[in-house]
């Protein structure tokens, strides 16, 4: 039996296994976490008290030591364009932030891993807060758990979508944070996304955003199957490294093999390269010509990104004609490509924008030198 006085468990943070191994060691049957899950999951409850088919000892016995706790919302900004974009309290000082973008068809939540993030990517603005910590699971699950919440409280399904059609269709691991580097409180939140009791979402819909570490590339074929976003952003490794500096350690040649092994394993249809839109930087028809030379024949599709500004920045959005130009180059030469639409830029939600708030406490910044402190598998 679990005590009284012993910090409460919250159950945000168990994948179905370590769930039924929980609701046995209190005394209850071990499928009766799937019918927790539907609560928690299928319908955003959090109070035991009301989960009117649970027998009343066991509700009471969870009401002891366990408890469903997501991150508290510090703030909520609405753009223009629907988009909205929480920021939430991660501890005493610091915070993070998730972005919902709702769409013809789909809703998409973007969610953070991690408190910052220490890969140091010259053109985003979360490397400039540093880096804190890894965020835990039920931190991670805890965002979809409380924007699923927030959204379904006044979402009314589009005319002609599927019975039983939830707010979030979506959801991308393309926040604060390199998903990767946080690999063992990252994975059990990828199963919940996709469990059936979880939040049911299909294994294409859940996607993986990753600047390359390429060994957790491998590890992550073996552990979960979701779909697979690698920060490209540059055709050769001299200007890769200058853009994501974990190039140095893992080069793009050992990057796509990575790739190819993960759909391979997975089964997977392709993977998707982003790629940022830097004036002047690698916009240019032989950069577009380099990337032909890396992903033609194979299972690749480029999705371009305009640059998304933030104070201090040295780099430009490209022009509306470059990045056309640029994917024209790709498309004629036969490497899918298209360009993300930016979406809420007026509250600074758009790709690369998020910083919550950070106390940053990696002392020394060296690009790759830290990296390998701040990786933890
Ligand atoms: N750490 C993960 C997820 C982070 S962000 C990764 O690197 O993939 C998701 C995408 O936004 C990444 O491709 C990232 O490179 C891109 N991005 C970062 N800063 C940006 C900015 N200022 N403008 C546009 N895209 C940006």
């Amino acid at each position: 039996m679990v005590s009284v006085d012993q910090e409460r468990v919250n159950l945000l943070g168990l994948e179905r296994p370590a769930l039924e191994a929980f609701v046995g060691s209190i005394g209850s049957k071990p499928f009766r976490a799937r019918q927790l899950m539907q609560w928690i999951y299928g319908r955003g409850e959090s109070r035991f008290a009301a989960m009117t088919d649970l027998a009343k000892d066991f509700r009471a016995r969870l009401a002891d030591c366990a408890e469903v706790r997501a991150p508290a919302i510090v703030t909520t900004q609405r753009s223009a364009d629907g988009t909205r974009k929480w920021l939430l309290r991660a501890d005493a000082v610091q915070a993070i932030e998730m972005v919902f973008i709702p769409e013809e068809g789909r809703g998409t939540l973007c969610i953070s891993s991690q408190v910052g993030c220490a890969l140091d990517c010259s053109f985003c603005s979360t490397a400039q807060q540093g880096f804190n910590r890894n965020l835990s699971t039920a931190e991670i699950v805890g965002q979809v758990w409380l924007a699923a919440r927030e959204l379904e409280r006044d979402f009314v399904p589009p005319p002609g979508a599927s019975p039983g059609q939830r707010a979030i269709t979506n959801v991308v691991l393309m926040g604060m944070g390199e998903p990767l580097a946080n690999f063992r409180n990252v994975v059990p939140a990828l199963r919940i996304f996709t469990d059936d009791f979880g939040f049911d979402l299909s294994r294409r819909r859940v996607t993986l955003s990753t600047s390359g570490l390429v060994p957790q590339i491998y590890k992550l074929a073996e552990e979960v199957n979701v779909a697979l976003a690698v920060s490209l952003h540059a055709p050769t490794d001299e200007l890769r490294s200058v853009l994501v500096p974990i190039n140095r350690k893992h080069p793009i040649a050992e990057l796509l093999e990575a790739c190819w092994h993960y759909l391979d394993e997975q089964n997977g249809r392709s993977v998707t390269f982003e790629y940022v839109m830097l004036d002047g930087v690698n916009d240019q028809p032989e950069h577009a010509r380099g990337l032909v030379r890396l992903l033609k024949g194979h299972p690749a599709k480029l999705n371009l990104i305009p640059f998304n500004p933030f104070p201090g920045t040295r780099y430009r959005r490209s022009s509306p004609a470059a990045i056309q130009r640029f994917r024209d180059e790709l498309l004629s030469r036969g490497v899918l490509a298209t360009v993300r639409r930016t979406r809420g830029e007026d509250i600074d939600a758009a790709c690369g924008q998020l910083a919550g708030r950070v106390e940053n406490r990696t002392t020394v910044r060296l690009g790759s030198k830290m990296i390998g402190v701040a990786v933890q598998t």
